[in-house]
């Protein structure tokens, strides 16, 4: 197997050379050549067979320059002691599941991704022979940092640094970021919003002079976004698992970077019972009206909701999605990011726009709506969800009014204590007081737990101060390496 940049299909690298690289010389993203299709055999296996089963096969069939035996070492360390369980459904009712992806480390679906990232990394350190040290550049809006630096704390040949936006990201994610332990790891906080951060990181990744310098001084960067292709594999999983094991079903996704999207689209492709992907996005609606219409345009206001982890307005694997819709069409993928640049906006053309109308349906819900939604379902089936999940089952609602389906499952994204003010405003409480007594107000009130690795938090000590401007991230960072 191989992996082409989105923008230019002659950059041709293993799979070991794309995790390491994370974001292609050319700015485009690294994407398989073609997508494996799954036997009905491998799919009985799947079925009978585990979570770690299932993502043994699967890596397998894209990570082809790793021996089965490093597939299986970095899949178990993963999925071993820091899951109870990785991808498990629970049954609202005869049509609608909810898939918790939240059972990790951080409290986010993240995890499933980030705890694995850094075995593949090393692993594909070792394929290669890379002698420099793997500095990973992480732009996170709120959940992907602390994923991101609990999987790579303390992993040898690697430091990380994550840059958050200071004033976008929940009391709890921020804590949990400054707070972290570990000798290789920095956190910087952005006076800017996510796009800025990440808009930063891609120009670090692509800075001649600045990758020089570090190469001097045994450093490479790389990427522990969804722009990596290492972070994508290892969402394929649960939709192939979970799909398989429900004999099929729609998918609603709540969406940001359209990374988690994206990965489901792979397991339809791969032959996995994913039927419609729909689309769930919060105030900064700039999917839902580009699934609508076929424009993308970022031309619009910014808004700060009770979603942080979704407040995104360039939706960076989007870039893949077109990749592939398109047959490949790197001139066109790049024209197409070229104009998003200089234009802010663009649109695909009409076949593109066919494919998206038959794969996919998007609905936005607004911070009203996602409140009433964690309540409807609360009072409903006594479920307990986030705001993130709670924008997917607005959509849910919306898309079952709209289309026939007969099962569907709504993709959980955090666990309700990751977001504790807009769980509690929807449940009616006063939440006029910090995040951590609304926690336990909460506890109090449903009677669900509070995640282990969320108690305490408050107690922790600070260990990460630095902040500056979205102008100075570049000069931050190399003095930080
Ligand atoms: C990152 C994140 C999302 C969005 O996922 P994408 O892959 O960026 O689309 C949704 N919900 C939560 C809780 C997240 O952390």
């Amino acid at each position: 197997m191989f992996y082409s940049s989105t923008r230019n299909n002659d950059t041709k690298v293993a799979s070991a050379d794309a995790i390491i690289k994370g974001l292609a010389p050319d700015r485009g993203l690294y994407t398989p050549v073609s997508i494996p299709v799954l036997t009905a055999t491998e799919i009985d296996v799947i079925k009978s067979g585990s979570y770690k089963d299932a993502a043994k096969l699967i890596f397998a069939k894209y990570l082809t320059d790793f021996s089965e035996k490093q597939i299986a070492v970095c899949v178990d360390s993963a999925y071993g002691d820091s899951f109870e369980e990785v991808a498990p459904l629970y049954q609202l009712n005869d049509q609608a599941s909810v898939l918790e992806l939240w059972h990790g480390p951080t409290c986010a679906f993240k995890d499933v991704a980030l705890q694995v990232l850094p075995y593949l990394m090393t692993t594909a350190i070792d394929i290669t022979g890379e002698k420099n040290d793997i500095a990973i550049i992480v732009a996170t809006s709120g959940d992907t940092g602390k994923a991101a630096l609990e999987g790579f704390k303390d992993v040898a040949g690697t430091k990380i640094i994550v840059m958050y936006p200071s004033e976008g990201v929940s009391a709890v994610q921020k804590q949990q970021m400054v707070t972290q332990e570990g000798d290789n790891v920095s956190v910087i906080a952005i006076n800017g919003n996510f796009d800025d951060a990440q808009t930063a990181a891609k120009n670090i990744f692509t800075d001649d002079v600045l990758n020089a310098t570090l190469l001097a001084k045994g450093i490479k960067l790389s990427s522990a976004n969804s722009i990596n292709w290492g972070r994508l594999l290892p969402q394929i999983v649960y939709y192939v698992k979970s799909s398989i094991d429900l004999g099929g079903a729609d998918y609603v996704v709540p969406t940001g970077n359209f990374g988690n999207i994206l990965a489901a689209y792979f397991a339809k492709m791969m032959g996995a019972p994913v039927k419609k992907l729909v689309c769930a996005s919060n105030q900064n609606n700039v999917l839902t009206e580009f699934i609508k219409t076929g424009v993308y345009d970022r031309r619009r206001e910014f808004f700060k909701t009770l979603s942080p982890s979704m407040d995104i307005l360039i939706s960076s694997n989007l870039e893949r999605l077109i990749y592939e819709l398109s047959g490949h069409d790197g001139l066109l993928v790049e024209k197409l990011m070229r104009d998003l640049e200089e234009m802010e906006a663009y649109t695909v053309p009409e076949d593109i726009k066919a494919k998206i109308d038959e794969l996919f349906y998007a609905a936005c819900a607004d911070d009203a709506e996602t409140e009433d939604a964690i309540k409807r379902c609360y009072d409903e089936f006594g479920y307990l969800i986030d705001t993130h999940t709670a924008v997917a089952y607005d959509a849910y609602k919306k898309y079952i009014k709209d289309c026939v389906t007969e099962k569907v499952v709504i993709v959980s994204t955090a666990s309700p204590y990751k977001f504790p003010i807009g769980v509690g405003d929807a449940l009616g409480m006063d939440v006029d007081k910090s995040e951590y007594k609304i926690l336990t107000d909460l506890e109090a009130l449903t009677k669900v737990k509070i995640p282990a690795p969320l108690v305490g938090l408050e107690h922790k000590k600070v260990l990460h101060e630095i902040a500056c401007n979205k102008e100075e991230i570049l000069q931050t960072i190399t003095e930080l390496l």
